[in-house]
């Protein structure tokens, strides 16, 4: 029980600090737009360069670079202290603002490039939310087929997993379930926390399962191939897929009702027009709001395909107790919520809580209880 005293008190802290950075997010997006700070700065750059592909790469540089460094302790108390003082963490300071640069660089150039798009289409057509969900289908596929060879790398050394044994048991376990079997490569998370992890990572050729070698490390046999079937389940599922397309559909959603709303905003300010730069933080608290609003959409759909990965697991293995006891271990090692709150867990959560894949998982014809 005091573990769950301990895992509820560290999400409830964290949940605040989430609270804190998105309500200042918001203000400070608000406060650009109701100072006219945002109509200034617009017309400064337009006064320094003709091309409006550069002014929108210098006010983000402006907007987003101020808040980066206006919320770096919040950041730092959610990323660093708070994991560390619950025993999430142990990575050095300096190891872990490194792998903060190498995640911002990343970041920063694709938020860059998806205004860029978003902004060439406003400026070009009415259909502006059409083209650019279109554009970002792409680059998010683009992405998941780089992401385990490009960019997982840049935090994890990854290896081929070592273990003959489990190799086998993975053989067979596809050849029983009827799925082409994927490699399975171990990340070094150890390094950096007690966590342990899995996933699906890549499309077609760099289709991979990566898991860490605190998994491996920890979990019985029969635990780890409970997990690995779990994944197996969402290759079988072309989950990855079928992510992308709810993913743009989202984002499709997003950008239609953004339409409207924008252009409203807009006339409000007196702006020239929906792709006037000086709206640019108007744009940012429209999308924002959305987001929040397609967060439970997404999270719902996710906790059905992971619920839909376990049955998966549990079939092709037939072994519920290992199933639970990895679960438990999961739960135990990552300091997850047993129960969450279900309104907390409707909105926030992409998997279905411990508790409840525990209880689906002795459900089952013929398991334990
Ligand atoms: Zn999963």
């Amino acid at each position: 029980m005091m573990d769950q005293e301990r895992a509820r008190a560290y999400h409830r802290l964290q949940l605040r600090l989430s609270a804190v950075r998105l309500g200042l997010g918001a203000a400070y997006l608000a406060a650009l737009i109701a100072t006219g700070w945002a109509a200034r700065l617009a017309d400064a750059l337009a006064a320094l360069t003709p091309r409006w592909w550069i002014q929108l790469a210098a006010a983000l540089l402006v907007l987003g670079g101020g808040y980066r460094l206006a919320t770096l302790p919040l950041a730092w108390l959610a990323g660093f202290w708070l994991p560390r003082r619950f025993g999430l963490l142990h990575q050095p300071l300096r190891q872990w603002a490194l792998d903060a640069v190498k995640a911002a660089a990343p970041g920063a150039a694709l938020g860059l490039a998806a205004a860029e798009i978003v902004y060439a289409f406003l400026r070009a057509s009415p259909w502006w939310w059409l083209w650019s969900a279109l554009a970002f289908l792409a680059m998010s596929t683009l992405l998941t087929l780089v992401a385990p060879v490009w960019l997982v790398p840049l935090f994890y050394r990854l290896e081929p997993l070592p273990d003959p044994a489990l190799r086998d048991r993975l053989l067979r376990l596809g050849a029983r379930a009827g799925v082409p079997v994927i490699g399975v490569w171990v990340a070094d998370q150890s390094r950096k926390s007690r966590t342990a992890n899995a996933a699906v990572t890549g499309l077609g050729r760099t289709r991979r399962i990566i898991v860490f070698d605190t998994l491996l490390a920890r979990f019985t046999p029969d635990e780890i191939e409970a997990v690995l079937a779990h994944e197996l389940g969402h290759h079988a599922h072309a989950d990855i897929w079928r992510g992308l397309l709810v993913q743009s559909a989202l984002t499709l959603a997003t950008f239609l009702v953004a339409d409207p709303a924008l252009r409203a905003g807009a006339a409000a300010l007196s702006l020239r027009g929906p792709a006037d730069l000086a709206g640019l933080p108007l744009l940012a608290l429209i999308v924002l709001a959305l987001s929040l609003l397609a967060l439970p959409l997404g999270n719902g759909w996710s906790r059905r395909v992971e619920r839909q990965a376990d049955d998966f697991a549990l079939r092709t293995t037939g072994n519920a107790p290992a199933f639970i006891s990895a679960m438990e271990r999961l739960g135990a090692l990552n300091l997850a919520e047993r129960e969450p709150h279900p309104v907390k867990e409707f909105f926030l959560h992409s998997h279905p809580s411990i508790g409840r894949r525990v209880a689906r998982a002795r459900r089952l014809p013929g398991s334990p209880g």
